[in-house]
């Protein structure tokens, strides 16, 4: 399950943030998870708290998830779409060939301390 590995280096990355800044307590750890990138937002809610325990700093954090939407451009008539909802297949021409414009980026977009 590689969604424990990602919140892993979530709470690294804010505790090492928390660290530099000399700030002692997070609240909130927002982050903007794309849908390509086959997280569940599911399993990373519920393993947070076990994680987050784990670092002094991130004690009474909580997670904010915001998924965003993998969109691809076809390469074949232009048209833009939702690749998860189209299963990668144009709706207009029926093309496979896209590049992807958003979808599969994980990152932090927020602490609150
Ligand atoms: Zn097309």
């Amino acid at each position: 399950m590689h969604e424990i590995g990602l919140l892993y280096q979530t709470a690294k990355t804010a505790s090492r943030f928390a660290q530099e800044h000399e700030i002692e307590r997070i609240y909130a750890i927002e982050l903007e998870i794309g849908e390509l990138t086959g997280v569940l937002p599911d399993v990373f809610e519920e393993y947070f708290p076990y994680v987050a325990g784990q670092f002094p700093v991130l004690k009474d954090a909580v997670l904010k998830l915001d998924m965003i939407e993998a969109r691809g451009i076809c390469e074949q008539c232009h048209a833009v779409y939702n690749i998860m909802k189209h299963r990668g297949i144009c709706p207009n021409c029926g093309s496979s060939e896209k590049m992807i414009l958003g979808g599969n980026q994980m990152l932090i977009r927020q602490i609150e301390y």
